[in-house]
């Protein structure tokens, strides 16, 4: 916090819609009177030592702050190119991914009330990124899997849970098959829950979840769900799914010093530079950050902005069926105010 009583956040813009989404942010939080400023920092890869890295200006700005924000980045398929978001997990320990998933009022989707939390482990399994050919046509790829990984993410979950009113936590695995992996994971959960009296503890089988959460999501609503890497990642776009897709959810990337809070979505190169991406993810997403800085009142007013706007739903973005442009919804929800 500076002395003139703002709190500095990094902001990466992102590619593709990003800047545009951006903008909406900045223009919302300067109506709110928010007492954030930005800093912006550009994360384009730079090589060093011959091993690709973020530059260290944006490293220091977000070590600094504490806090990003941040646009969605374009990864090329199959280039050799590390996925900077992955290098940004890595570089600031980024351990767990949350992803709440809330129903919109005014957007009607085949469900109304969903309102699942979802935390995925977001430095290790599947993304380890440990892959090599065994002999040609035959590759390995290694799922690795730690107690301090598992315990940590475990151990936000409960929390977590406790913290925003979840009474149950829900751990979701595969240690029928994956018995070591994701037994490990299941065996830490139970002693962490141990730790957490006041919080209810189960698990189900991922093959299930996915069956039941599709057919009535309400059943999940009362739980936070943890759970590894890739399940996360796969179980959490179909969460997003359920109450109308990309356009709408935020997510977290919390560290055990720096958190970096993000939209779900990509850089969306199909409609970039058009002024017709919903902003609304990135930000719900800035909603998320704003919680996480302790700046309830602020995030609160924005946030109930957001949503009288999306009800009202005569300034809604082309995703959502509206014919507003980016910023026209963001006048709208600054009106909201
Ligand atoms: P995408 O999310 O960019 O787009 C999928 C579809 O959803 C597109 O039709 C797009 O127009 C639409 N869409 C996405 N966000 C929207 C928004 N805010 N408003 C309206 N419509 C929206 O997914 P993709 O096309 O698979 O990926 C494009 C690029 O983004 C790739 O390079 C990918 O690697 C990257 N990506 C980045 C992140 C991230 O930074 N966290 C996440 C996913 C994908």
């Amino acid at each position: 916090k500076g002395s003139d009583g703002k709190y500095t956040v990094s902001l990466i813009e992102g590619d593709g819609i990003g800047p545009e989404i951006s903008q909406s942010v900045k223009d919302i939080f300067h109506a709110a009177n928010a007492p954030v400023k930005w800093e912006p920092i550009d994360v384009s890869p730079v090589f060093i030592d011959g091993k690709q890295s973020i530059p260290p200006d944006a490293i220091d700005s977000i070590t600094r702050n504490f806090v990003a924000l941040k646009g969605p980045l374009a990864t090329p398929v199959g280039k050799g190119h590390v996925s900077l978001n992955l290098t940004l997990r890595r570089t600031f320990n980024l351990f767990a991914n949350v992803r709440p998933c809330k129903s919109i009022q005014g957007y009607k989707t085949p469900y109304d009330n969903v309102d699942t939390v979802l935390i995925r482990e977001n430095t290790e399994g599947e993304y380890s990124g440990i892959e090599h050919v065994v002999v040609d046509g035959v590759v390995q790829s290694i799922k690795l899997i730690t107690r301090d990984a598992c315990e940590r993410v475990l151990r936000f979950a409960f929390q977590y849970a406790q913290d925003v009113g979840k009474p149950k936590v829900r751990a979701v695995h595969k240690a029928t098959i994956m018995k070591m992996s994701d037994g490990l994971f299941l065996r830490i959960a139970q002693e962490i829950a141990k730790e957490y009296p006041n919080v209810e503890f189960d698990s189900e089988l991922l093959d299930n979840a996915c069956l039941r959460v599709v057919s009535d999501p309400t059943p999940y609503n009362d739980k936070v769900l943890v759970m590894p890497n890739l399940y996360g990642d796969i179980l959490s776009d179909m969460c997003a799914g359920l109450i109308g897709g990309l356009g709408l959810t935020p997510s977290g990337n919390i560290g055990d010093k720096c958190s970096i809070f993000e939209a779900v979505h990509g850089s969306a190169p199909d409609i970039a530079g058009k002024g017709l991406a919903n902003p609304t993810a990135l930000l719900l997403s800035s909603i998320m950050m704003l919680q996480h800085m302790g700046l309830y009142e602020h995030a609160e007013k924005i946030q109930s902005a957001i949503f009288k706007t999306l009800a009202d739903g005569t300034t809604i973005t082309g995703d959502l069926g509206g014919k507003a442009k980016t910023h026209e919804y963001a006048d709208a929800v600054i009106k909201n105010l």
